[in-house]
Order: structure tokens, then sequence, then C-alpha cells
């Protein structure tokens, strides 16, 4: 049974990812995106572009306060993004366990930062962490012209509905 309460809505749910400044430098894009398509999640945006410090802020608007903050915006304002929205059953809570805990040091093996990331301040990915938190990143980072509504082919095969 889908642990939603609007059924076929369920898997329907979006969440944004984003390969950062160093997954893209290390040249891991490809092997993120594979990830999240082996696991059978739908790819409905996707785009690369260097964001502002501005833009950077508004995501990260909860941590304003930290003193990490400052290195924060220039680390992930220093060089490209891929910016991407999932969408599937349980998107955001799957792919926050596909992406392991924010510090890489105590990020599991089998997850993208366990695997590929070893210090919390170039942690590989960013992935929304609750539902709400996704719908209002999706907002700020793409155009509703750039979400693309498409029939996956083995829908069926993923799921009973
Ligand atoms: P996330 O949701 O797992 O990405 O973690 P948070 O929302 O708590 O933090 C957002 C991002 O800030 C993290 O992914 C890291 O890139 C960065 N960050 C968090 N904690 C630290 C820290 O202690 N030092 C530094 N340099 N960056 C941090
Ligand atoms: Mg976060």
């Amino acid at each position: 049974h889908y642990s939603t309460s609007s059924g076929i809505a369920g898997v329907r749910e979006r969440t944004l990812i984003a390969v950062k400044p160093d997954g893209v430098q290390r040249r891991l894009v490809g092997q993120i995106v594979h990830r999240f398509e082996q696991r059978g999640f739908k790819l409905v945006g996707l785009k690369m572009l260097k964001a502002s410090e501005d833009l950077l802020s508004q995501h990260y608007h909860e941590l304003k306060k930290k003193d990490f903050f400052p290195y924060l915006l220039c680390y992930m304002s220093s060089s490209p993004l891929v910016i991407m929205v999932w969408e599937g059953h349980n998107v955001v809570q799957t792919s926050r366990m596909m992406v392991g805990s924010t510090n890489p040091a105590e990020a599991n093996p089998g997850t993208v930062r366990g695997d590929f990331g070893i210090h919390v301040s170039r942690n590989v990915v960013h992935a929304s962490d609750s539902v709400e938190g996704a719908q209002r990143e999706i907002q700020l980072w793409f155009n509703h012209t750039e979400l693309i509504d498409w029939d996956c082919c083995d829908h069926s095969s993923t799921y009973e509905l």
C-alpha cells in the first residue's frame, strides 16, 4: 500500500536534486543521474547553471546564521551546478537515503556522499529534505515550462497503479 493519502498522487511526488560544484568538477554527474534512474525515478527537469549568491541564499535561507554560511555560498557559486527534478513514489525520503548524511565522513557506504565524499564542506549533492521544502526549492530553481510531464513506458513494471 502507498503511504500517501492521495493514492496515485504518491507517485507524483517530486524532489530537487543538485550535483554541487565539486560533483560537476569531479565528473560525477553521470553516476549520480544513473543512481536515480536505476532506482526507478523519473527525470522531469534538468539544467546546468552557475548560481548567483542571491539565489543560493534564498535556497539556503534556513542556514543564514550559521558560521559556515559565507563559505557555503562561495563553494556553491564557484562553478556550475547540475540541478534536476526527480519524480516518483516517496522520492523525497528515498533520495535523502540515497544521498546519505550531510557529513560524508558519517555517510553510509552505498550512498552518494558515503561513496564520493570525505568532508562536510564538499558533499557532492543536494537533496530536498521534505515534500514542502521540495516544492519551495523546485519553484525557486525551475520555471514551470522547464518541468516535463511525460509517461514513462515502464510505469506498470515500476508501480501497481
Ligand atoms: P543537507 O540537507 O544534508 O545538505 O544539510 P544542511 O541543510 O544541514 O546543510 C546544507 C549544506 O550546508 C550541506 O549540504 C553542506 O554543503 C553545508 N554544510 C552543512 N554543515 C556544514 C559545516 O559544518 N561546514 C561547512 N563548511 N558546510 C556545511
Ligand atoms: Mg538541507
